[in-house]
């Protein structure tokens, strides 16, 4: 990381309210991988297991990435709900990897994301990208989609119709990657997710049991925008996603 990129994380840091880093390694061992120390003590090399055989094709190495690419594929040129015709670009599938111990997921692609493509690549996306860094992650390390794929007009709330034609493909990936830690940003991911109507407010703070991963719900950075004070209660979230990570086994 150059000096200015270093100098605007620790920024960033201090406005979230980190209090300190730790030089401890095993604070970047990531689940599924094994630090075996070498001998001086030092997590120096990392030990994958072997796959068997008999495991089906996404649970191999580079399976999953080739998983991913089989949903896509599927979505095609996407009109099976009313979004198609209501000006959307491009299908935003996600973005990051297909191995992923964290995934985040938004509402809906926005203007910037509908343009480029990518989930989270606006202003949004750009505060979302120092949140991931702030815990000493990268994008390309973790995974970032939305329950819906396509722009909805004027960036209203997605519909329930559409909801309900789209969130599968997002189960789909969530089922591929298999993520440890899976991060719901904003009200209406959340709620989708957790099929509940209380507020982010009510359902932050707490740690789900979410197919297979443990579901933190935050506030979405697009919500942070207009209310900086609250990147204080994100951090409080984002400390427990990388305790949960630092965990995992
Ligand atoms: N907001 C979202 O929920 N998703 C994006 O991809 C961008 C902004």
């Amino acid at each position: 990381m150059d000096r200015d990129r270093l100098a605007e994380h620790l920024r960033f840091a201090a406005e979230l309210g980190v209090d300190g880093v730790s030089r401890d390694p095993a604070w970047r061992a990531r689940a599924g991988e094994l630090a075996v120390p070498d001998a001086q003590g030092a997590p120096d090399r990392l030990l994958i297991p072997e796959p068997s055989p008999d495991e089906p094709p996404v649970n191999r190495p580079g399976g999953s990435t080739e998983a991913l690419a089989a949903v896509r594929r599927d979505i095609g040129e996407c009109a099976r709900c009313k979004l198609h015709r209501l000006g959307r670009r491009q299908i935003v599938f996600g973005v990051g990897s297909a191995e992923a111990e964290l995934m985040f997921v938004g509402e809906a692609p926005g203007h910037d994301e509908d343009v480029q493509g990518i989930p989270f690549v606006g202003r949004a996306g750009q505060l979302l990208t120092k949140i991931i860094e702030a815990i000493g992650l990268t994008r390309d390390e973790v995974y970032i989609a939305n329950v819906i794929k396509c722009r909805p007009p004027d960036n209203r709330n997605p519909e329930q119709d559409e909801v309900e034609t789209c969130e599968p493909f997002l189960f789909q990936q969530i089922e591929i990657i298999k993520p440890a830690v899976i991060v719901a940003l904003g009200t209406f991911a959340a709620r989708t997710l957790l099929h509940t109507l209380d507020p982010i407010s009510r359902l932050r703070g707490r740690v789900y049991d979410y197919r297979g991963a443990k579901l933190i719900p935050t506030f979405h950075p697009a919500y942070l925008l207009r209310n900086p004070a609250s990147k204080r209660d994100v951090w409080e979230d984002m400390k427990l996603v990388r305790d949960l990570l630092k965990f995992q086994v």
